[in-house]
Formats: C-alpha cells, sequence, structure tokens
C-alpha cells in the first residue's frame, strides 16, 4: 500500500517553514549573496537565525523530549526542500543542525547530550559542525578504500584518559559560526579509516581548536564552510560519540538516512530555479503575448517540472526506505542522490535559458540558482561516486551505507 499524503504534523511544519522562509529569507538572499562575494566570512543572516530559533525551527531535528520534533527522514526532505527552494546555502545549514544535533540526541551517552544539547538549546544561534574533509582525504572517506595511508589523517592518540588530537580539517559547513564540533580522527593508523577512526565531540573554545579561513564558494555560501585546525586538542574519553574506531559505522553515518536528505539540496534548487522561471515566463511579454504562449518556453518548463517531480519521487521512496530500515535498499538511495544533481543542473541552467539575456547576469535569480546547484556535485560525495555505488551495486558489491 502506497500513501502518498502528508500527516497533519509533516503540513503543518511544511507551512511554520514556508512562513519563514517568505518573511526571513526570501527578502535577504540576494544581498546575502552580493556580500558573500566581498566577504565570505561575514555575510551569514545571523538576525534569520535567531528568528528561526524563535519559531522553534533550529531545535526541529532534537528528540521530543528535548523539545524537538525528532525529524525523519522523509519530514526532513519534505522541510528542507521549501527552504532549499528559497536560499540553498542557508537551507542546507538547517540540514546540518536537524541532522547533527539528532545524530548527538540518539547516540550520545547522557552525559554527552547534557553538556551539548542542553547549551544548544539554550542558544539561540547555535549551530553545530561535522569535520571529516582534510587538505589531502576526501572521496577516500566515503567510498571504502582498503589501504591504511589513505583516508582521514587527523591523529588521536590515548594519553590516559584523553585523547590528544593534531591536524587539519577543511571544507567543514557552518565552522565559521558553529559552536560545537564533531571531529573524526584516525585513531588506528594501522587499520584502514572505516576501521581505525572515531567521532570526538568538542566545543569551539577547547584550547588548540582554531577556525582557519572561510572558503569562498561559487555557490551555497550561507554555508559558511571553513577550515578547522586542531594543535594538541585534548578531549575526554567522556567526549567519544558512539565509540572508538566506530567513526564509520553504520551508527556514525545514520543508517543511510543521510542520502536523501543531500539528494533533496537537488531537488529544492529546481523547484526553486523553475518557480522563478515560470513566474518570469507568465509575465513577460514578448510579439505580444506572455512567454509561456510560445511552445518552446512552455516545452523547456514541462521538462524541468517533469524533472523535479520524478526526483521527488526518487528521493520520497529512499526516504521511506531508511525510514523502514527492513525496506531499506542502499541503490534507491544512490539513484536519488545522484538523479537530483541531474535533475538541479538541468533545471537550473533551462532557468537561465528562461530569462534570456537577463538569467546571464547577477541580477536575476537563475544565476545563482545555477551556482548553488553545482555545490551537488560534491556534498557527502561526489555525483560520480554516486554512480558508481548504483554500479558497483548492479555488479552485486555493498558500499558504504551513505
Ligand atoms: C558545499 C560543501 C559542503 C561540504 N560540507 C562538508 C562538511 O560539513 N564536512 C566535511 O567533512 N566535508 C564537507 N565537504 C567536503 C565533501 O565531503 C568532499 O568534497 C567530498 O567528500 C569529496 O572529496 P574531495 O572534494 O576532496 O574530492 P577528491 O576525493 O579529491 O576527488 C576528486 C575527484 O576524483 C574523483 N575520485 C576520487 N576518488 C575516486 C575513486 N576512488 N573512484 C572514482 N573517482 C574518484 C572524485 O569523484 C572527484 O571527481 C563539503 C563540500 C562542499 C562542496
Amino acid at each position: 500500500m502506497v500513501d502518498m499524503r502528508l500527516t497533519d504534523e509533516q503540513l503543518e511544519l511544511q507551512s511554520l517553514v514556508r512562513e519563514f522562509c517568505e518573511k526571513e529569507l526570501r527578502p535577504i538572499a540576494a544581498e546575502c549573496d552580493r556580500k558573500s562575494q566581498i566577504d565570505p566570512a561575514g555575510c551569514f543572516p545571523i538576525e534569520a537565525l535567531k528568528a528561526a530559533s524563535k519559531m522553534g525551527l533550529r531545535t526541529l531535528g532534537l528528540p521530543r523530549g528535548l523539545g524537538g520534533r525528532d525529524l525523519d527522514t522523509l519530514t526532513h526532505c519534505i522541510l528542507l526542500e521549501e527552504v532549499m527552494a528559497v536560499e540553498p546555502g542557508f537551507a542546507a545549514t538547517f540540514h546540518q543542525v536537524w541532522r547533527l544535533s539528532q545524530h548527538i540526541g540518539r547516540e550520545g551517552t547522557e552525559e554527552q547530550k547534557k553538556k551539548y544539547l542542553l547549551p544548544f538549546i539554550e542558544d539561540d544561534t547555535c549551530l553545530i559542525s561535522i569535520g571529516q574533509t582534510e587538505p589531502g582525504s576526501g572521496t577516500d572517506n566515503t567510498f571504502p578504500y582498503r589501504g591504511v595511508e589513505g583516508g582521514i589523517q587527523l591523529s588521536a592518540v590515548k594519553e590516559g584518559n584523553e585523547w590528544v588530537l593534531n591536524g587539519t580539517k577543511h571544507f567543514v559547513a557552518c565552522a565559521t559560526l558553529a559552536r560545537i564540533f564533531i571531529v573524526v580522527g584516525r585513531t588506528d593508523p594501522r587499520a584502514p579509516a572505516p576501521e581505525g577512526a572515531t567521532q570526538f565531540l568538542m566545543w569551539r573554545d577547547t584550547p588548540g581548536l582554531r577556525i582557519g579561513r572561510t572558503h569562498d564558494k561559487v555557490g551555497g555560501a550561507l554555508l559558511m564552510n571553513a577550515e578547522l585546525i586542531l594543535e594538541n586538542v585534548r578531549v575526554p574519553e567522556s567526549d567519544v560519540l558512539i565509540g572508538v574506531n566506530e567513526g564509520f559505522s553504520d551508527r556514525a553515518r545514520h543508517y543511510g538516512r543521510g542520502a536523501p536528505m543531500v539528494a533533496t539540496f537537488g531537488l529544492g534548487i529546481a523547484r526553486g530555479a523553475y518557480e522563478a522561471a515560470l513566474s518570469h515566463a507568465r509575465k513577460t511579454i514578448r510579439s505580444g503575448k506572455p512567454l509561456i504562449r510560445n511552445d518552446a518556453v512552455a516545452v523547456r518548463l514541462a521538462d524541468m517540472l517533469t524533472l523535479i517531480e520524478a526526483t521527488r519521487s526518487a528521493i520520497w521512496r529512499a526516504a521511506w526506505g531508511s525510514d523502514n530500515r527492513e525496506h531499506y535498499v542502499q541503490r534507491d538511495a544512490a539513484i536519488s542522490s545522484y538523479f537530483s544533481t541531474v535533475c538541479a543542473r538541468s533545471v537550473c541552467e533551462n532557468a537561465m535559458h528562461i530569462f534570456g539575456k537577463d538569467g546571464y547576469t547577477r541580477g536575476f535569480p537563475a544565476e545563482k540558482f545555477f551556482r548553488d546547484a553545482l555545490m551537488t556535485n560534491h556534498i557527502n560525495n561526489t555525483v560520480d561516486v554516486r554512480l558508481l555505488k548504483i554500479g558497483r551495486s548492479l555488479a552485486g558489491q555493498m558500499v558504504s551505507t551513505l
């Protein structure tokens, strides 16, 4: 039995998120993007984050016992799409804070929840980051790699009841502003990274932890990716999340819940570009009639909408599988995240066509969505790796749950 109706709670949250987007995000999105081109570290709209907190949106991922909604994967995707269609960088910030607060809420010890989540709830501007990628490692963390010389190199060495961490992370989402960090370190250099890495919790003001430059990205500027530099950072054993050498275990990777969520990036961005193009085509008059009355324009929009609908179906199916583990199919998740990137690229380029020459300027929304869409090539793992995962599954080989 397939039931595609949203629950009352999903509809309620969707309408709350839409209200936030229209009131707080849409009016400032273009200005923040312009600012980011001058000052990548100084463009984040902190007042919008405070407003989101007041509406209860920042903490939606938390367990219900802590005042959140413990979002399931499908609900996460439904809400994320709404924000992505308006401001993708800010949406990705929500994605991080929802999934990481939920991660600590589900996998953390009682002591960790008290130490990190209670202050997180109190501070309207508190964000959470996870640092995995390093200047010398990326794909070899997310695509099974059996050698010991690749993957995470940030070292974590045990000294008494503490771990001492040294190394550099980069591209860490929200790191410019985040107060709580999950850092993945190599605890067993003799084992391949998937079996020798551990997640460590720490506060931003931990001695030895420094935030480096904010990356000057082409799109998704409000995601505030930055470097993390760790020099003799001492972390107590009690701040090991999940377990030593379990930094890439199924629990650490949220049991594959991440792929449909990340696939929603492309879906939402495509929807935003499509809606802008549709509105432009309906109200712009050329040759005495609205643009959309030209078949070539209408067919282009039809192609865009078809891709968006197909992508949403693939994502919702994968999300449903993530929420009903016995039906989880890793290939479905990889298909959804691969296809959403294809969709975003195609729809955003078509949107630029529909705006004509204006689509090629910074004064209209199409080019920003196009730049934001490129972010989907790299999030979690690359678009090529998603395709490889589908191919390998056809050859009967399972790969990681991401
Ligand atoms: C917007 C954004 C947000 C991000 N957020 C975070 C974050 O919060 N935390 C974090 O830790 N990281 C984050 N990242 C980093 C992201 O996880 C990495 O970019 C991703 O894992 C790929 O690694 P890489 O970019 O180093 O590519 P590389 O590993 O250097 O790969 C380069 C190219 O080679 C290909 N390639 C590499 N190895 C293989 C292989 N074995 N088989 C086939 N092809 C291969 C890749 O597909 C790619 O095309 C973010 C990146 C972006 C762009």
